[in-house]
């Protein structure tokens, strides 16, 4: 295998450069980065993402029209046709020969070289005698290449690379370097665990002999992601026994004239999770809980609740949003609540002009009550006693900013809120020792929201329905697309358009909202909206949170398809939330699979629980779960949702080491502690793992 090349690079290690290989220069080594690759140890972490079971090689003449094969012959002759542009190589075994076809690879020709044999994989066309394949995968056998036969992986590729290159270069580099990887678990948890070495394990998830030693090298990798992660984890939430928590008051005075200032009582499940978070509150533990419940289920009478104990105290309160756009809208909201007990409450985002002020009020005491994104935690940001932080939507908000906030000195007790249902391991692993309330059921009189897709060229029909609507008194939505991403600017523009256009029809009133505005006039035209003096409100996704008029009974969302599943069912939960019946148009003509999936699910589905499995189907667990926003290494081939048992296993086995070596600093575990630490990567204050 390969003699050539290695005599030229006996002295490489895992930790070189892909570049001193032989065959990767300055192009591929681009397009390897592009795949995150850098160095060989990465490359043996590329992880093939299928496998295609060549372990039968069918006769020529034995293949069937339609039929996916892997094929063998010799090469009798390759032609390119260059007004055709195509390339012929056709193979002969036995008396059958079988033509190859490639469109546009005049480039290839050279490769198939006549008289060497190749093998070809993919689908067969028969007519009569001649057979053809159209693009196929191939190799062709030189004298110093073995056949990749049996199970042969499939890998991402980037830019102008080749699978034939990337099969080829994984089989030269795999079992030369993945021996040469240190194993970071002790071998009496491997046994214990039954798992084979992490070694082979990379070995086999590139090249497994069989299906069986395939099974066995992923249980090891995903085993390994969910350790990794969860050490992390254990690592970061040690809480120092010498640092006290923060006792709250949940029945001060705040909190009894908030609850009796409600226009409604609260829920079952309102009143479970409160109990469940006042209990927390009075302990000198530091909470750290999950809220988890549906869009619309009424989380945020809890947060303020949670933030008003604290206030209740003589401590400050914390409102943390992914986004500044988040943080606005959400302040709207608080504000709307607070005003009533005459509280205020500052919003605190990096573009404000006021921020300086703002910071130095937070310092000295006198702002009790502030909403704001990430930049809360930053550095530049000091409390004089911060009692109690909420995180809303926990996905795009984890550990590292957790461990960054216990650094201040104190653990303040913490409310993660969450509409994206994640299992409890799965919660646990991420967020340590994170104990979950649920807000069951929606408040009273709510339905499902009516859902239907329509094709651009049906958009009068939406429009048809909400003036109907509007004639009958009642209110409607429009949610302008996102042009280019998450921009707000254009997003805006598309509004402020959109907008302009229904203006010149009568028979409606229409208001404007977008991020862009003034927040004096935000308030401003939120509140027309509120008394009914504005029928329909083209916004962007500004009214993603938070906007409540049960009035509104009709939302239309333009371009539907460039919107997440989370993010449409956020929107959706804006209408049906009165005793009328509600209606939402999802306009789009879906390009990608996925894209119409997404649409149906949205028909199909009105939980958020089920839209969340749909999601988590669609864009796999990466994705959904943020765990790149967790700012860990995501998982690559663990599932979090089917590998439980695993996550469980491993979650065990991390807390045992860590109960044995709580730094990790005995000889066994150094490898361990140098893989932790990698995947903890930027950001991490040192101080927490020393
Ligand atoms: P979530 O944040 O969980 O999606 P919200 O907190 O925005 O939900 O609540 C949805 C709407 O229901 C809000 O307008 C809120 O005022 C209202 N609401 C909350 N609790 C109740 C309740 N117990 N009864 C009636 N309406 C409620
Ligand atoms: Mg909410």
């Amino acid at each position: 295998m390969a003699k050539s090349r290695t005599t030229h690079s006996v002295l490489l290690g895992p930790g070189d450069m892909v570049t001193k290989w032989p065959g990767i220069g300055e192009t591929r080594a681009l397009e390897l980065e592009n795949l995150g690759v850098k160095t060989f140890e990465d490359l043996l972490g590329l992880w093939p993402h299928r496998h295609e079971d060549r372990s039968v090689i069918t006769p020529l003449w034995m293949v069937q029209d339609g039929e996916s094969v892997t094929v063998q012959g010799i090469i009798q002759s390759a032609h390119y046709d260059p007004v055709k542009k195509i390339l012929r190589v056709q193979i002969q075994e036995g008396h059958a020969s079988l033509t190859a076809i490639f469109f546009h690879a005049s480039w290839l020709k050279r490769q198939f070289e006549p008289g060497y044999k190749a093998i070809f994989s993919g689908k067969a066309e028969r007519r009569g005698h001649q057979l053809s394949m159209a693009h196929p995968d191939f190799q062709v056998m030189t004298e110093d290449r073995e056949p990749l036969l049996g199970l042969v992986p499939i890998y991402p590729l980037s830019g102008s690379l080749k699978q034939v290159f990337m099969q080829r270069l994984m089989r030269d580099i795999v079992p030369r370097f993945a021996p040469q990887l240190s194993d970071p678990l002790p071998r009496p948890i491997q046994e214990q665990e039954g798992l084979i070495s992490r070694p082979e394990a990379i070995l086999h998830q590139h090249f497994p002999p069989n299906a069986l030693a395939l099974e066995a090298s992923r249980k090891r990798l995903v085993f390994d992601e969910f350790l990794r992660i969860a050490l992390a984890v254990l690592l970061m939430h040690q809480v120092d026994p010498h640092v006290p928590g923060m006792v709250q008051k949940p029945d001060g005075p705040l909190v009894q004239r908030f609850l009796a200032s409600l226009p409604f009582s609260l829920t079952e499940g309102q009143k479970k999770a409160w109990d469940e978070i006042q209990h927390d509150l009075r302990q000198p533990t530091p909470m750290a809980r999950l809220l988890q419940g549906d869009v619309g289920s009424g989380k945020t009478v809890i947060a303020i609740l949670t933030m008003l104990a604290a206030v209740d105290a003589g401590h400050q309160a914390a409102f943390m949003a992914p986004t500044e756009l988040l943080a606005e809208q959400q302040w709207l909201v608080l504000q709307n609540f607070l005003r009533p007990l005459g509280l205020s409450v500052a919003l605190l985002t990096g573009k404000d002009r006021h921020a300086d002020t703002y910071r130095e009020a937070l310092k000295t005491g006198s702002i009790l009550l502030v909403v704001g994104t990430q930049a809360l935690i930053g550095d530049r940001v000091e409390f004089k006693r911060l009692g109690v932080v909420v995180v809303d939507e926990q996905h795009r908000f984890g550990v590292k900013q957790r461990a960054r906030l216990s650094l201040k000195g104190e653990y303040p007790d913490m409310l993660v809120m969450t509409a994206t249902p994640i299992p409890r391991t799965l919660a646990l692993t991420v967020y340590g020792d994170l104990q979950v309330s649920e807000v069951r059921g929606l408040p009273p009189g709510r339905k499902p929201v009516e859902t239907i897709h329509l094709s651009h060229k049906d958009r009068r029909i939406a429009y048809q329905r909400v003036m109907a609507a509007v004639k009958r008194g009642e209110q409607a939505y429009v949610v302008c697309p996102l042009v280019g991403g998450d921009d707000e600017e254009t997003q805006a523009k598309a509004a402020v358009d959109l907008a302009e256009g229904m203006k010149k029809i009568p028979g409606w009133r229409i208001g404007l909202l977008h991020g862009k505005m003034h927040s004096k006039d935000k308030t401003r035209i939120m509140e027309q909206f509120r008394q009914g003096d504005i029928d329909v409100l083209v916004a962007t996704t500004i009214v993603e949170v938070g906007v409540d008029v049960p009035n509104a009974t009709m939302m239309v969302i333009e371009e539907a398809d460039r919107f997440g599943l989370a993010q449409l069912h956020q929107l959706r939960g804006r209408v049906g939330r009165g005793p009328k019946p509600a209606t939402c148009f999802l306009i789009a003509d879906p390009k990608t699979d996925q894209a119409r999936e997404r649409l149906e699910a949205m028909v199909r589905f009105h939980e958020g629980l089920k839209l969340a499995e749909e999601d988590l189907r669609l864009r796999g667990p990466g994705e959904i779960l943020g765990m790149r926003q967790h700012g860990l290494t995501g998982f690559q081939l663990a599932h979090p949702l089917k590998d439980l048992d695993l996550l469980q296993r491993a979650r065990g086995v991390a807390r045992e080491i860590v109960r044995s070596d709580p730094q990790l600093v005995q000889p066994e575990h150094q490898a361990l502690r140098t893989w932790v630490l990698d995947a903890m990567d930027d950001g991490i204050p040192s101080q927490v793992l020393h």
